[in-house]
């Protein structure tokens, strides 16, 4: 046995990550993470959840008993409603399906998967994927036996949408294609439709009657605002475009182990929910049995009291403000002092912890190689491993390899 069985590359974001940590060059810098730093380059434990996590500790009336297999119930609406919002018509009229998932890996595997049998009705197994996407989209698809479809998105031309293109994609594909969107903070450009564009998207959407497929993985973490990164999702419900939700709290509660998340379904009815919540129930069930507590816990702690969740979007601004700090300081060293040659303005206009800084995959090597900064070589860089201490070092570095 075994003997056939070719060796499979190692993931290219943790092969990185390893390379990084053996470099012994004193400013070696990381900027492949997927993860929030703070300023002394270190993870970064929410104090609402330390507080929350404190709670829990002290409850004598907690157990390690299983959850139900959909998850624990008032984390699920409480998620429901962060992303839906309170007010959300379709939350009061009982047409939202929610279920706890691992992370929001785990959303959009049982997405994909709750889809894969049972949307297609005989026709060809696809989702439509953004060019670039977050490289997990293509395999979690393939793994449930859809195949991904290439949709326009990136402009390497302007370092911007590329709006008509992704236009064209929704209008030229067959009617009722799905459609993955990425609800805030696209990874990996960092580059969002503006809200006149999600209108025309919606538009073509309802005339074609596609399924949009939301991932939402850094609400408030993108904005500092949760309200304003669910905005998308939130109008999508609105116009009633047929759709559901990925929702991830590994970044905005820095709960990235826990693999705290959940999907939300969006019915046209409240029989059509009930039907589908069965479906996921099975499918839940025979995939991970019933969701881990703990992370859920903490989540839910903090989205049902009106305390402790004003303390978590304090610290939700404090992270997006430092990554926002950093794209206006490295935008400034780039113009104003080293006058690096090009246009840098994407830096500032885009939105999230990821930044595509549109140098090609050669000088992302030599950055690696002669600057021991560490990025992809499709030129994406993590905000999040910018800091007072490093940035200059950085940016002095980008500055020689544009400079050639
Ligand atoms: N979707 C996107 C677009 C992401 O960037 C990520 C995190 N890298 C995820 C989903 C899922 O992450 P997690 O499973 O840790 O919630």
């Amino acid at each position: 046995t075994w003997e056939e069985l070719p060796l499979a590359p190692p993931d290219s974001i943790f092969k990185l990550t390893a390379a990084y940590k053996v470099d012994t060059f004193p400013k070696k810098v990381n900027l492949g993470v997927g993860a929030y730093r703070d300023d002394n380059n270190k993870p970064w434990v929410l104090p609402v959840v330390r507080k929350a996590e404190q709670i829990l500790a002290n409850d004598q009336a907690l157990d390690h008993e299983y959850l139900p297999i959909t998850g624990l119930p008032e984390y699920t609406t409480g998620a429901a409603r962060l992303i839906l919002g309170p007010d959300s018509p379709a939350l009061k009229e009982g047409r939202v399906v929610s279920v706890q998932t691992i992370s929001g890996t785990g959303a959009n595997h049982l997405a994909a998967l709750f889809l894969s049998r049972f949307y297609y009705h005989g026709a060809p197994k696809q989702v439509y994927l953004s060019d670039p996407t977050w490289a997990n989209h293509h395999a979690i698809l393939k793994n449930v036996g859809i195949e991904p479809i290439s949709y326009s998105y990136y402009d390497p031309k302007t370092v911007s949408l590329d709006f008509d293109g992704m236009t064209n994609s929704l209008k030229n594909a067959p009617p009722r294609s799905v459609f993955l969107l990425h609800a805030c903070a696209h990874n990996p450009t960092g580059i969002d439709p503006t809200q006149e564009q999600w209108k025309v998207i919606a538009d073509i959407a309802i005339e074609k009657n596609h399924y949009a497929f939301f991932d939402c993985a850094y609400q408030g973490f993108a904005s500092g605002d949760l309200d304003r990164d669910a905005q998308a999702v939130r109008y999508f419900v609105e116009r009633g475009v047929p759709m559901l939700v990925c929702q991830s709290f590994a970044k905005n509660a820095g709960l990235y182990g826990e693999r705290v998340g959940a999907l939300h379904v969006i019915t046209p009815t409240e029989p059509a929910a009930d039907r589908v919540k069965s479906q996921l129930s099975v499918l839940q069930r025979s995939e991970i049995s019933n969701p881990p507590s703990h992370g859920a816990r903490i989540v839910s702690l903090i989205l049902n009291d009106a305390g402790l969740f004003e303390e978590w979007k304090r610290d939700i601004r404090t992270m997006a403000g430092r990554i926002i700090d950093m794209r206006k300081e490295l935008h400034l060293l780039l113009t104003e002092e080293l006058k690096t040659p090009g246009n840098w303005d994407h830096i500032i206009n885009q939105i999230g912890m990821f930044s595509f800084t549109g140098i090609s995959a050669e000088q992302s090597k030599i950055l690696t190689e002669n600057a021991h900064v560490y990025l992809t070589t499709n030129g994406r860089i993590s905000m999040a491993g910018l800091n007072s201490k490093n940035i200059r070092y950085f940016a002095e570095s980008l500055d020689k390899v544009v400079r050639g």
